[in-house]
């Protein structure tokens, strides 16, 4: 079967390129054929990891904590962690460490009874009191105010993290209430994601706050409230009743300032990299894998976060109760946004291999934040998927409504190729081979079926917490009995880093816009084509208006150009900040995007429930913009792996079907066609919390 049957219209060939091996089987579990996956997912061929800099470096050595520094092995240090959580879960701060620390190791680290001597024994001297009814639902904030906790809960139930990101399940209803991408690029980390929207006494969504693309004429949703963020933008301002404005195409006759000097873009990116080439990657995988801990461990190993902060973190989870979580916390954003638990970013930070920059991004794991991973992963060339391997929770993390399968998904049909899969926790399955294997050939066959290459998927066994196989291979006899092959950061080593369309006519897709200091202001973005030089002037679309660029910063240095991959600050002037919008790309004036509100795209079913009918609503999802539309028209369905028109105008559309559909959209939005770029060519289709479909624009409607 050629895949350039599947493909009428479209010039595919270099993003297929080697992929025949997909194609074999179908499964209807997963509503989507390798070859059909294959019209929708691609392989990155032109991107770059925005550089970052450096986590702090002190010098300072400060002693780790008694727990850090316990004369335990990594092994044992790790299930001390997690029992201690787990205790403190239950008991917050009410009992010292000293006791909680030797009841654990006294029973074996086994939670249960532990908790059980501790209370047994504090009967006499803590007061426990009855629980109260809110008891499961504020465990972790009692916890964290050091209330004491007297009667057992279940662990489980009453994880802090998962709480506090559960804590806007209700508010997300439907994913049609417009949410705003931010990147935000601020001293030594960035982040980048949607704000979840408050809710209300009355259960209506409040404003994000933040300004964007927010459908005002159709939601309650107004988008001119102050930011919340207001110390990093002060005056940040909103489209506001500019959401319906009309627009119009690119007048010939723009001026377009200062002429480019002509630069040898692809010289001078190596030379500003010093010959390692960018990597973004992203960390993606069910709540509560081990995300965050694994990939914070793995910063701390490499030494890009300090004794003295590590410690920090330590002394700051333990205080909130959570112990474990100090190396997850160092991907974590400030403790405002900890504890405010309604925006989950994705965090960004840097790190360096033998022969690679690799840009992280860290994102979140559950399906309220899905556009955030969407958002992440869309800028990433390959991705570390991080499974539990501890028993029933690779199994929920995998089943239906877990996020493991979603995520990787997603980050295929955003054109992922690469991945590495950390089979993570294996400290809590005592490293055996068996499950090791059992969940690899498990997650082989769905991967295979999701579009990835089996060469091109790696698997490493790893334990987060105790940092085993992370930076260098482990010397647990447990596993290397039976492993012997690379740690996570060798393997991330191997990735092939991608090319960038540094030649291709200038885009940035805006992520913020603040105002600054200085008489213009401030945007940012990544650049996903072309390169831009400071003194020039651009075209902004929407609103199909021109302003000039004064100044490129890129992580606080300023700089006469910049090229596709970085992420960038750009002073702007010329232009009122009111019109630019996140979501608006910054073009090339000579050959500038296209606005709309009408395409047609061929679109890929997930594993839907509703059938879709013509006036469907969804969110559409690409880059930074997050818009709602609605399916205008269903035009045909094709044939899953011929491409052949199926059925032309059908009523309705259901799971793993291929068509082409029209969607319009509540105001202009811009894209290009997938055959040309391909980052602004393909979206995601989301309704009511979950991803609906991957698609490609295949004709775009005045
Ligand atoms: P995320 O939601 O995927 O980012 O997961 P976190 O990094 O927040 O970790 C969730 C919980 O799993 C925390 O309590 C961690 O301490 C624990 N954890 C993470 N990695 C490991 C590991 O390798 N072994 C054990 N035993 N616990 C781990």
């Amino acid at each position: 079967m050629s895949r350039h049957r599947n493909v009428r219209g479209y010039n595919y060939d270099e993003d297929f390129d080697d992929d025949d091996v997909y194609g074999q089987s179908v499964d209807d579990d997963y509503c989507i054929s390798p070859a059909t996956a294959n019209q929708f997912i691609y392989s990155r061929q032109e991107r770059q990891a925005p550089k970052e800099e450096p986590l702090e470096e002190e010098e300072d050595d400060v002693p780790m904590s008694p727990i850090i520094s316990h004369n335990l092995d990594p092994l044992d240090q790790a299930k001390l962690y997690s029992c201690l959580d787990h205790m403190r879960t239950v008991l917050g701060d009410a009992v010292q460490d000293s006791v909680l620390t030797q009841a654990a190791v006294n029973c074996g680290f086994d939670p249960q009874k532990a908790l059980d001597a501790v209370l047994s024994e504090d009967t006499k001297t803590v007061q426990l009191t009855k629980s109260t009814s809110e008891e499961t639902a504020s465990v972790a904030r009692v916890s964290l105010e050091k209330a004491p906790l007297p009667q057992r809960i279940k662990p489980e139930a009453v994880d802090e993290k998962a709480k506090s990101r559960d804590a806007s399940d209700d508010k997300l209803d439907s994913e049609v209430v417009p949410k705003v991408a931010r990147m935000t690029i601020s001293g030594k980390k960035q982040t980048m994601g949607f704000d979840v929207p408050s809710t209300g006494e009355n259960g209506v969504a409040a404003a994000s706050g933040r300004r964007g693309r927010s459908p005002e004429g159709a939601t309650t949703t107004p988008s001119t409230t102050p930011s919340v963020t207001p110390s990093k933008r002060p005056e940040t301002a909103s489209r506001g009743s500019n959401g319906e404005e009309a627009f119009s195409v690119p007048t010939p006759s723009r001026s377009f300032g200062k002429a480019r000097q002509s630069i040898d873009i692809k010289a001078e990116l190596e030379k500003r990299q010093g010959g390692k080439p960018l990597l973004n990657l992203v960390v993606i995988g069910h709540v509560d894998a081990g995300k965050s801990t694994l990939m914070g461990h793995l910063l701390y190993l490499l030494g890009n976060v300090n004794k003295r902060t590590m410690h920090k973190y330590e002394q700051e989870s333990k205080k909130a109760g959570k112990a474990s979580f100090a190396f997850a916390w160092v991907l974590d954003e400030t403790g405002e946004e900890r504890d405010r638990g309604v925006t989950m970013d994705v965090g960004m930070t840097k790190f360096e291999t033998n022969s690679k920059v690799v840009t992280l991004m860290d994102a979140p794991g559950h399906k309220d934040f899905i556009p955030n991973m969407i958002t992440g992963a869309a800028q990433a060339d390959v991705a570390v998927l991080v499974v539990d391997a501890s028993r029933g929770e690779f199994e929920a993390g995998f089943e239906a409504g877990g996020q493991t399968r979603e995520h990787a998904l997603l980050v295929r049909s955003l054109g992922v190729t690469q991945l590495a899969v950390a089979v993570n926790k294996m400290d809590q399955v005592n490293w055996q081979q068996d499950r090791f294997k059992d969940i690899t050939s498990k997650l082989g066959h769905f991967l295979k079926q999701a579009g990835f290459k089996e060469s091109d998927v790696f698997y490493v066994p790893t334990s987060g917490l105790s940092g085993e196989n992370l930076a260098t291979r482990s010397s647990v006899s447990q596993l290397t009995s039976w492993y012997s092959g690379p740690s996570l950061l060798e393997q991330i080593d191997t990735f092939k880093a991608p090319q960038r369309s540094v030649h291709k006519p200038f885009r940035l897709c805006v992520s913020d816009v603040f105002k600054d200091q200085g008489s213009g202001f401030c945007v940012t973005g990544k650049i996903e084509a072309g390169y831009i030089q400071a003194g020039e002037r651009i075209l902004v679309m929407p609103p199909n208006e021109t302003c000039t660029v004064k100044g490129i910063t890129l992580h606080d240095e300023a700089l006469n150009w910049a090229a596709a991959g970085d992420h960038v600050s750009l002073t702007v002037t010329g232009m009122d900040i009111i019109k630019i919008n996140v979501g608006c790309v910054f073009c090339d004036i000579r050959e500038p995007i296209r606005a709309c509100t009408r395409f047609r795209a061929r679109i890929l079913l997930f594993n839907i429930e509703l059938p879709i009918t013509q006036g469907f609503p969804v969110l559409l999802h690409y880059q930074t913009v997050s818009e709602p539309a609605t399916i205008r028209k269903l035009i045909s369905v094709l044939h899953k792996t011929s491409g052949e028109v199926l059925k032309k105008k059908p009523k309705c559309l259901s799971k793993g079907m291929n068509a082409i559909v029209e969607i319009q959209t509540q105001r202009p939005v811009s894209l290009e066609l997938y055959k040309d770029y391909k980052e602004l060519g393909r979206f995601m289709l989301r309704y009511v919390g979950s991803t609906i479909a991957a698609g490609v624009v295949t004709e775009i409607k005045q």
